[in-house]
């Protein structure tokens, strides 16, 4: 059979190196130059900058892929636990390092609220729980309808698991503290939504965050998406880069052809991997669509960023890998993003300092910085606003890191709400898909099968299970398990 996928990020390398290895004749079209999507990397004057991803939790989803190819992450890089795994600034010399060692942390924790060491193993307690049960079974669910939870095992988990309450709540009813808070609130805040609207669900990255710890591969992230590359290419993929699928040619409820760079090429079923709202209202006549203008202006996205790829001709002391500016109120920062969608007036902003933990990804004696700030999808931004909160972000880090380092910048490039348009045909320019909310959560996400295309199949961050890496490569897995599975009922 022979399988079009649309796009190389991780969920389509997922997909396509599992469907290739099924005997299918598998096409990648990516229509940018380069492999990995949103996890593509830079290369200037000796510096390597990973444009997305630079935190690497939940290894064993990673493991989990590479072994159904028996293959292991250590085939393809080292993989390092981060010790501290990383820092939460508050002020110029106020900052908590979280310890690789879990113990460690709950010393921690109990030195600055007294009796939240004993309330730190509960609720981690809790999120293992949850990541083991939500991780091993319910993520891997594609998801069609409330049935497949309906076993009574499953049920009971979705219940315990805390499928269907609020994050924040949970949180509060074990810390007081607002730092203890914030450490467990920034992965969702980042990478998601308001804490009172995510379920309690996802303190299972906590687990993953806490306990688990932070990773990172030697070489970057670009290494991982070698990895599923030459996985792929081993299964018998072939990549064609600068291919812009334009459009779908449909026979009665079929995709018989795709229209790539103006070229009609026949296919028997198709997996989109770029954004699902790009295919749906670009590639898709419209009475093949499943959701319209409006569902999708009414859904929650996880935000878009600004970013600043920084190339500084010095070390700079006193970063380490991850550090997280929280030297700003949070909620005010979250309200900016989330509800009023605007600009924010003193953000939050994190900076990836990886030359602190790879010497090959800056030239001798320089660091390799990335400046991160999470802000609302849809945001106009012109040149004149990101220099703006350029001036902002590095003010507050000159401040912190004690010394002037403008000047020592020997490469800069910003990325942000226009470039995700441009390079990925993000909707509204999101960086991280679809938020994990209460009401877009699991069955209540946009379909994995389109309901009126029977050859299409929906992969990646705007379906399940949800944004991130692992949850991209899971969702991969599961579109190319669902469309083997209804070819097969066809045959
Ligand atoms: C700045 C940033 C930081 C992040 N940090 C982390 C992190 O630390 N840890 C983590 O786990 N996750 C992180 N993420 C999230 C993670 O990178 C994504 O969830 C994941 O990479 C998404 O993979 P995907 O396959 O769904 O989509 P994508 O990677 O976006 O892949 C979709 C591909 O489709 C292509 N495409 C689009 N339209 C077409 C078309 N018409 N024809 C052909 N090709 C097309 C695009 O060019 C793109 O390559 C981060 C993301 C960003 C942006």
């Amino acid at each position: 059979m022979s399988i079009s996928v649309i796009g190389s990020g991780f969920s389509g390398l997922s997909a396509s190196a599992l469907l290739a290895a099924k005997g299918n004749t598998v096409t990648v079209y990516e229509k940018n130059d380069t492999i990995g999507g949103r996890a593509r990397t830079i290369q200037s004057n000796g510096f390597v900058f990973d444009m997305g991803p630079s935190w690497y939790w939940m290894p064993d989803v990673f493991e989990r892929y590479y072994n159904l190819f028996d293959r292991t992450a250590a085939d393809f890089y080292e993989l390092k636990k981060l010790n501290p795994g990383f820092r939460v600034i508050f002020g110029v010399n106020d900052y908590i390092d979280v310890p690789e060692d879990f113990d460690q942390l709950c010393s921690l924790f109990e030195s600055i609220e007294k009796g939240s060491a004993e309330k730190l193993k509960k609720f981690i307690t809790q999120a293992e729980y949850k990541y083991k049960v939500g991780m091993a079974d319910m993520v891997y669910l594609p998801g069609h309808s409330i049935k497949e939870f309906m076993s009574i095992s499953l049920l009971k988990d979705a219940i315990n698991i805390q499928l269907f309450s609020s994050f924040k709540k949970h949180v509060r009813s074990y810390f007081k503290n607002p730092r203890l808070i914030a450490i467990i609130e920034f992965p969702v805040l980042f990478l998601g939504a308001m804490p009172k609207d995510t379920p309690a669900l996802y303190s299972l990255m906590n687990y993953a965050g806490l306990k688990q710890g932070t990773f990172y591969p030697m070489g970057g992230f670009g290494k991982v998406v070698e990895a599923f590359k030459k996985i792929a290419i081993d299964s018998g993929v072939i990549f064609k880069t600068s291919e812009n699928v334009e459009r779908f040619q449909l026979q009665n409820r079929s995709i018989s052809h795709i229209i790539s760079n103006g070229k009609s090429i026949e296919t028997n079923a198709v997996i989109a991997s770029a954004d699902y709202q790009h295919i749906e209202s670009k590639l898709l006549p419209k009475e093949f669509r499943s959701y319209d203008d409006s569902y999708w202006n009414k859904k929650t996205f996880a935000p878009s960023c600004l970013i600043y790829y920084l190339g500084v001709n010095k070390k700079v002391d006193k970063l380490i890998h991850h550090n997280l500016f929280f030297d700003e109120n949070i909620e005010e920062h979250a309200k900016e993003i989330y509800k009023d969608k605007k600009w924010p007036k003193k953000p939050l902003f994190y900076v990836c300092c990886p030359s602190k933990t790879d010497p090959s990804v800056a030239p001798e004696g320089s660091e390799n910085l990335f400046l991160l700030m999470p802000i609302s999808p849809g945001l106009q931004d012109e040149e004149e606003t990101r220099e703006s909160y350029y001036t902002i972000m590095m003010d507050r880090l000159c401040k912190y890191v004690g010394e002037d380092i403008r000047s020592n910048i020997v490469y800069k490039k910003s990325y942000s709400v226009s470039n995700f348009i441009n390079d990925y045909n993000a909707y509204k320019g999101n960086a991280y898909g679809l938020a994990n909310t209460l009401s877009q959560t699991a069955i209540l996400k946009p379909k994995m099968k389109s309901k009126k295309v029977d050859n299409l199949f929906f992969a990646g961050q705007l379906t399940v299970p949800g944004p991130g890496v692992p949850p991209s490569i899971i969702s991969g897995q599961i579109a190319a398990t669902e469309l083997m599975k209804s070819f097969k009922s066809k045959i």
